[in-house]
C-alpha cells in the first residue's frame, strides 16, 4: 500500500511514499495529509471470519490488509501492548446501557484515555523504524491533555526517538497534567505553554514545516516527525476498535452480522471519528456517522450548515478539554476522500488565509449522507452525567457530549457511543455533577466518586499524587522552537 498526500504533489516530494515513510515524515506537500490510495476491502467475509476473533486478531487482520512495510515481528511486539490494558483478552469492553444503546470504552490502557488504543502500538513501530535505519527522532506533540500523556508513557525510555511534549498550561485537569510532569524520562521534555491548544498546535505544525529548523536539527543528526493524529501511524490503529466494537455487538447478540449502526463519537481532531469512517468504507456496516462536540461546535457547523467558519470565534474552555478545539486536522482526509485534492487543497488554502470556508450544496448533501451532527453545552454536560450515573453508568464529560446527539439525531438503529476517557481524568467535573460538591481538587474529588459510585481509582491515578514533579517548563509560545532546540 502506498500513501499519497491531500492537497495534491509540489514536485519535490516523491507523489507516493511507502507506510513507514508517511509515519516518519508525516507533512505532506502544501501542508496536506498523508492517506492511503484506496482502502482495503474487507466487507462481510471479514467481518464472518472475525465473528469470534480476539481484538489482536482483528488488528493483525486489519494491519495485514493494508499491506504496509512493517515487520510482522515488530506488529506483533506493537500489539502485545493491549496486553498490559486491564483486561488484555478484551481491551475495549462494550457496555450496554439501554436498549440499543451501548458503550464502548477505549479508555482502559495506562494513561486512562483513547489515545492509548493508537499511541502504544505506535510507540514500538515508530522507535523501531528509527532503529532500524539508524536515524534518530524528534517526535513533537501538542495536547489538549491526553495526547501527552499517552505519547510520553509510549515513548519513555525508547530508542532513538525523543519527544517534546507541549501543552496549554491551565488548559487541562490535575491528572492530565501530573501524567506529563511526573514523567522522568532522559528523553522526554514536558513545555507548557501560556496559550490554548490551538497556539499549541499551530506552533508545531509551523515547526514541522519549517525548513530552518528541520536544518538545525539536521546539525545534530536528528529528524522531526509527530505523534498527533495528523500521523496516519494513529489513525491505522484508530479503525480497530470500530470493527471490534461492531462484532462485539453481534456475539452480543444486539444485531445481526450485516444490520447496521449508528456509532457517535466525541469529537475534537476527528481522528477516531475518522477511523470509523475509514472502517465504514472498509465495509464495515455503519449507516451514519454521529459528531459530538462541545461548544466549540465547529464541527456541528459544518455538518449542517456547509461553513467551516472560524472567524470571530475563539476556543472555549469547556469541561471537555480534550475537545476544546476550532481547527479539527482530520476534516482534511474526508474532504480529500469525497472531494478530491484539488478542492481540498482550495478549501484549505481559504481556511488559512480568510479563516472559513462554505461547501457547496451538492457537497454538503454528500457529507450529510454520512455524518450528523450536535454538541452539548457544559450545562447539559452534567445533566447527562447525572442522569445517566442515576441509571448505573459513569462516564467522563467527553463521552457525555455524546447524549444530546442520541436526543435530536433520532434513528432506529444500534449505537455504539464512543467512551473516550475515563472518570478519573476528569474528576472535578464529575464529582460536582453527581454529588454536589464543588470546586474539590482532584485528589479529593476520586474519593468522592469512587465512595458514591463504589468504584475503585486505578492504581496508576491514586499513584500519580506520590511522584515527584519532574518536568517545570511553561514558556511563552514565542519561545518554543528556543526551548525545543535546547533540549535537543
Ligand atoms: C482526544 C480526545 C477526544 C477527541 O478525539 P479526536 O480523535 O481528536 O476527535 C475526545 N475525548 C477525549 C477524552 C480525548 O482524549
Amino acid at each position: 500500500m502506498q500513501f499519497i498526500e491531500t492537497r495534491g504533489n509540489d514536485g519535490k516530494r516523491p507523489a507516493k511514499v511507502p507506510f513507514s515513510q508517511a509515519i516518519l515524515n508525516p507533512m505532506a506537500s502544501f501542508g496536506g495529509l498523508y492517506v492511503p490510495e484506496q482502502l482495503p476491502e474487507l466487507g462481510m467475509s471479514f467481518l464472518e471470519a472475525h465473528r469470534d476473533s480476539s481484538y489482536k486478531t482483528i488488528a493483525k487482520a486489519v494491519l495485514d490488509a493494508y499491506e504496509i512495510d512493517i515487520d510482522a515481528a515488530v506488529i506483533d511486539q506493537a500489539l502485545s501492548l493491549y496486553d498490559q490494558f486491564d483486561d488484555g483478552n478484551n481491551p475495549v469492553p462494550v457496555v450496554k446501557i439501554g436498549e440499543k444503546t451501548f458503550v464502548s470504552e477505549l479508555f482502559h490502557g495506562p494513561t486512562r484515555a483513547f489515545k492509548d488504543m493508537a499511541l502504544q502500538p505506535f510507540g514500538v513501530v515508530l522507535s523501531s523504524l528509527a532503529q532500524a535505519r539508524n536515524e534518530n527522532y524528534l517526535i513533537l506533540a501538542a495536547t489538549s491533555g491526553d495526547t501527552g500523556p499517552a505519547t510520553l508513557e509510549t515513548f519513555k525510555n525508547r530508542d532513538n526517538v525523543k519527544v517534546a511534549c507541549l501543552y496549554p498550561d491551565g488548559g487541562t485537569s490535575d491528572v492530565q497534567r501530573l501524567q506529563m510532569v511526573t514523567e522522568d524520562a532522559p528523553n522526554l521534555k514536558v513545555i507548557g505553554i501560556h496559550g490554548d491548544f490551538d497556539d499549541a498546535q499551530s506552533a508545531l505544525k509551523s515547526l514541522l514545516s519549517s525548513d530552518a529548523f528541520h536544518a538545525k536539527l539536521a546539525e545534530k543528526g536528528t529528524k522531526l516527525s509527530a505523534a498527533n493524529s495528523v500521523n496516519f501511524g494513529r489513525i491505522i490503529f484508530q479503525q480497530i476498535y470500530h470493527i471490534s466494537s461492531y462484532l462485539d455487538l453481534v456475539r452480543q447478540g444486539a444485531i445481526s452480522l450485516g444490520d447496521e449502526i449508528y456509532i457517535n463519537v466525541p469529537s475534537g481532531n476527528f481522528g477516531n471519528a475518522l477511523g470509523g469512517y475509514y472502517a465504514m468504507k472498509m465495509g464495515l456496516p455503519i449507516a451514519r456517522i454521529l459528531i459530538s462536540s462541545n461548544s466549540n461546535n465547529v464541527l456541528t457547523d459544518l455538518i449542517n450548515t456547509g461553513a467551516y467558519d472560524l472567524t470571530g470565534r475563539s476556543v472555549i474552555a469547556t469541561t471537555s478539554p480534550a475537545m476544546d478545539i476550532l481547527k479539527s486536522s482530520n476534516v482534511e482526509r474526508v474532504l480529500f476522500d469525497l472531494f478530491g485534492a484539488e478542492r481540498t487543497r482550495e478549501l484549505m488554502a481559504q481556511l488559512d488565509s480568510e479563516n472559513q470556508y462554505q461547501l457547496s450544496d451538492s457537497e454538503l448533501a454528500q457529507l450529510q449522507a454520512i455524518f450528523g451532527a450536535d454538541y452539548a453545552s457544559d450545562e447539559e454536560v452534567a445533566r447527562y452525567i447525572k442522569e445517566t450515573f442515576e441509571d448505573g453508568y459513569l462516564m467522563c464529560p467527553h463521552t457525555a457530549t455524546c447524549f444530546k446527539a442520541q436526543e435530536t439525531q433520532q434513528n432506529d438503529h444500534a449505537t455504539v457511543i464512543y467512551a473516550t476517557a475515563e472518570w478519573t481524568k476528569f474528576s472535578p467535573t464529575v464529582a460536582e455533577t453527581i454529588t454536589g460538591e464543588a470546586g474539590k481538587g482532584d485528589e479529593e474529588a476520586l474519593q468522592l466518586i469512587s465512595e458514591a459510585s463504589k468504584q475503585p481509582v486505578p492504581p496508576m491515578i491514586a499513584a500519580l499524587f506520590n511522584k515527584p514533579v519532574a518536568q517545570d517548563t511553561v514558556i511563552n509560545k514565542t519561545d518554543i522552537e528556543k526551548t525545543v532546540f535546547a533540549f535537543i
